[in-house]
């Protein structure tokens, strides 16, 4: 036996072994993946739909399943990370984008669609007095970010260890090299005290605060009232700008998590599924900001976008949040994974076992841990070997799960779809009790 070998521990063991099995089980995928990676670095397009040995590839989609091409069909819970809310086939939508398409494309001037939209929007979100359109929410909370510094001229942000703001704010232990160096000051998610007290020390250099009001890619862990409170309270006192990043989170509520708080912040961004299916972003708030952008009245910032007013998203978009996700649905949807969330704590419970969902509503996060989670600190990170087991396991029983235990709900999911869900989490809870951490 080689010392490689001696060294694994039991559950590192167990992997290895779900590992063999998933790629013997994955022939085509495997394939599609080495070839991916001669043109694709990593073989991917996007880094979180990558997984070790190699992400599924995935050849269709049907109310909540999808069929990957070795012809294995799963419950999708990956949910595209928050965005795929509608499903794989909602009729309203592809009718909507359907006859966008038809009324023609690339129209070069504003269009029938999006002053419908954007007062939807301002209806449904009422602090976004003004909003304007962009093309995904990492440009929103860019836009916002930008607005806020031009606004106050003060150039620091003030940010959560961990937080995840798209593709160019990531604020991790060390800043990637992909993020746009804003000059930030980082305080801890949930910190009350500690967050007061920064803001209190560096009032005059700070622009804006910039909050997921429910972390979501950190772990779905719920902000505290008190914390959004008081984040509230002093950024009006010291005259920062309050930046909601409802990119992830607006569909956890008919008026996104700050109508469940009854917080009204200055700026909110929104992504996901607020374009239908489709790519898009949008930021807005108060007209004592947004007016900055009315170069008609005195205004200096110009925002462009060649497919901000793109038709198809316009179209989809609508449909989608007024006809689809209407607020009742959208209760209904939430109430649903509360349940969810509930019952899967509920198996932890019973087991004795460290396991345990967080979040609010239909977006969740499992971790591997009994006690209370309020900050990204506390989370197991993407690859730790218990996280990797799980997902391959329950990808095994048909369950399509992220890597990261983010599960998010979709409209065509059943009772019946989830329950099944939550019997192999706890046939892998019982099966795998001695390798799991210690509580
Ligand atoms: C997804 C997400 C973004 C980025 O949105 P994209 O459309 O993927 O660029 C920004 N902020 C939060 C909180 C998100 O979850």
């Amino acid at each position: 036996m080689n010392t490689a070998l001696r060294e694994r521990s039991p559950i590192e063991e167990a992997l290895a072994a779900a590992e063999s099995r998933f790629s013997a089980a994955n022939p085509k995928s495997r394939a599609r993946h080495e070839r991916a990676a001669h043109v694709l670095p990593a073989g991917h397009s996007r880094q979180t739909l990558y997984f070790s040995p190699f992400p599924l590839t995935v050849e269709r989609g049907q109310g909540c399943r999808i069929t990957d091409i070795d012809g294995h069909e799963y419950l999708n819970l990956v949910g595209d990370y928050a965005a795929g809310l509608f499903g794989h086939q909602s009729e309203p939508l592809q009718r909507a984008a359907l006859e966008a398409m038809r009324s023609g494309i690339s129209l070069s001037g504003p269009n029938t669609r999006e002053v419908e939209f954007a007062e939807y929007i301002s209806r449904r979100i009422p602090s976004m007095e003004q909003l304007r359109f962009c093309n995904s929410g990492s440009e929103a909370c860019l836009f916002a970010t930008l607005l806020a510094r031009h606004a106050t001229r003060r150039s620091k942000i003030l940010v959560f260890n961990g937080c995840y703001h798209g593709g160019f704010m990531i604020y991790g232990a060390a800043d990637p090299g992909l993020s746009v160096p804003f000059q930030t000051i980082k305080s801890d998610y949930n910190d009350v005290a500690g967050t007061r007290a920064a803001l209190r020390a560096n009032a005059t250099d700070i622009a804006a605060v910039l909050v997921e009001p429910v972390m979501g890619s950190g772990g779905a862990i719920v902000g505290s009232l008190e914390f959004l409170a008081m984040l509230r309270e002093e950024t009006q006192r010291l005259g920062i700008v309050l930046i909601f990043d409802e990119v992830m989170t607006s569909r956890m509520g008919p008026g996104g998590v700050q109508g469940i708080r009854g917080i009204r912040p200055d700026l909110t961004t929104l992504g996901k599924f607020w374009g239908g299916g489709f790519a898009f972003g949008a930021f807005g708030g108060a007209r004592e900001f947004m007016r900055h952008l009315d170069v008609r009245s005195g205004g200096t910032l110009s925002q462009a976008g060649t497919f901000n007013n793109n038709v198809v998203t316009m179209s989809a978009g609508l449909v989608g949040a007024r006809d689809v996700y209407s607020p009742e649905v959208c209760l209904k949807l939430n109430a649903l994974g509360d349940s969810l969330r509930e019952q899967l704590c509920e198996v932890g419970r019973a087991l004795k076992a460290p396991f345990q969902a967080t979040g609010l509503g239909g977006v969740m996060n499992t971790h591997w841990s009994s006690g209370a989670i309020v900050n990204p600190a506390q989370v197991a990170p993407a690859g730790a070997p218990v996280r990797r087991l799980f997902q391959l396991e329950m990808i095994e029983r048909g369950f399509y799960v992220a890597q990261r235990g983010m599960i998010n709900l979709s409209l065509p999911m059943l009772d019946t779809d989830l329950s099944g869900f939550v019997s192999a989490a706890r046939d892998f809870l019982i099966r795998h009790a001695d390798l799991l951490p210690r509580t």
